[in-house]
């Protein structure tokens, strides 16, 4: 936690710090929330491009999936965290499967990551009801912890959504999925259910604070005004949009409305890139570009975004650099000559416009140094490497074997 802040001359000092670093040149930012991503399956980065989303899912990352085993997700996992830190992301909310396999991998790198498992009961080859209710019981504290979650209404029957929201609900913590990313995803909601998919989560009593939708690119302005009105909460994925052709969401009317959006990567397999100052700078400007409007979407509101928004959604304090707040900072290189000349007044706009991953000098979570001058300190960055392309490749032959 943040003990104090303040003048570091002044008799503000803390008096029992155990170790004191020199912030000269140094500009320090509250830790990056990453609000919507899939730690794997890696196997898929860089060899399923340039496809429909469809086509994507259904001759890529479905049969990822279906092949996927615990020790492949183990190796996901370390990589994603491995990437997610050294680049300043503190704490991700991250759909994914093997649960356990990512509270493992969190406390070994020691980020934090709410883990949302894609649940569903019309698939086999997903986590079980079962599976999410066992999990979510067992992982509420620590720095990995799991709440409900599943990818798609359409892959969840009554009985499953109704779980889902009751766990929600009787823990008092978040309850994760994707929604309005296509027109196809709500077409196949209205098939299943006969109703638009804000129906659906009212009829199933998800429709509240707790809920957190990722994407909302396809959204009618009544339904955007239900969802400020119900105070649900969005993870905007800029690069993914792009990138998978999905759209470009609404964020500058759903910040009017009051609605809390926060900001994600979403997946290896769709983004390449886990990097949130990637994410800032393109939800600024893809904005820009489509209105025409250079006012919309500043680096002060796509900053809050990712700092104060995150942490809301995810319901941490955090998220600010203020006495009482979880201390989760990242330290950043004045001196890079990418963040030069650097004005005082205009620091938000260096760190959203100009800074990269390669200008963090130090990331702590929790109080703790976990990266150091680009280095993670405590884990065997090559090892973790090595694993991941070793379950790339037997991942990806599966693939190619059933195509
Ligand atoms: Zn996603």
């Amino acid at each position: 936690m943040i003990v104090k802040v303040g003048d570091p001359d002044s008799e503000n000092r803390a008096s029992s710090a155990e170790m004191i670093i020199d912030g000269r040149e140094i500009i320090a930012i509250p830790g990056l929330v990453n609000l919507h991503s899939h730690a794997g399956p890696t196997a898929i980065r860089g060899l399923a491009e340039d496809l429909p989303l469809s086509m994507w899912l259904e001759k890529f990352v479905n049969p990822a999936h279906r092949a996927l085993k615990k020790e492949d997700a183990a190796a996901d996992y370390r990589l994603a965290y491995l990437e997610m830190l050294k680049s300043g992301i503190t704490h991700v909310l991250d759909m994914y499967r093997f649960p356990e396999a990512g509270v493992t991998a969190a406390a070994e790198l020691g980020i934090r990551s709410t883990i949302a498992p894609y649940t569903a009961d019309v698939y086999d080859y997903f986590e079980s009801p079962e599976d999410t209710y066992r999990n979510v019981r067992k992982f509420q504290s620590g720095l990995g912890r799991v709440w409900p979650g599943f990818e798609h209404i359409s892959y969840c029957t009554e009985s499953c959504l109704e779980m889902l929201s009751r766990l929600s609900l009787d823990y008092g913590i978040g309850l994760h999925t994707h929604e309005f990313e296509t027109i196809d995803f709500v077409e196949n909601d209205v098939k299943m259910y006969g109703k638009r998919p804000l129906q659906i989560f009212r009829q199933f009593n998800m429709l509240n604070d707790r809920l957190i939708l990722a994407h909302c690119v396809w959204p009618t302005p009544e339904e955007l005004r239900a969802m400020a009105d119900a105070g649900v909460s969005v993870a905007h994925n800029p690069t993914s949009n792009m990138k998978l052709a999905s759209g470009i969401a609404p964020v500058p009317e759903m910040l009017r409305l009051g609605i809390n959006v926060g900001l994600g990567t979403d997946g290896v397999k769709e983004n390449n890139r886990l990097d949130m100052f990637q994410e800032m700078k393109n939800a600024s400007l893809i904005q820009r570009a489509i209105t025409g409007k250079a006012s919309l979407m500043t680096a002060s509101e796509v900053f809050k975004m990712a700092t104060v928004n995150g942490n809301a959604a995810l319901r941490m304090k955090a998220g600010q650099i203020r006495e009482g707040y979880l201390a989760d900072l990242v330290l950043i290189d004045a001196m890079a000559p990418n963040m030069n000349p650097l004005y005082l007044d205009n620091v938000i706009s260096s760190v959203v416009y100009s800074a990269h991953p390669g200008n963090i000098m130090a990331v702590i979570v929790n109080g703790k140094i976990v990266v150091d001058k680009g280095k993670h300190v405590s884990v065997d960055e090559s090892e973790i490497i090595r694993r991941a392309r070793e379950t790339g490749t037997g991942l990806t032959k599966g693939i190619f074997e059933k195509n």
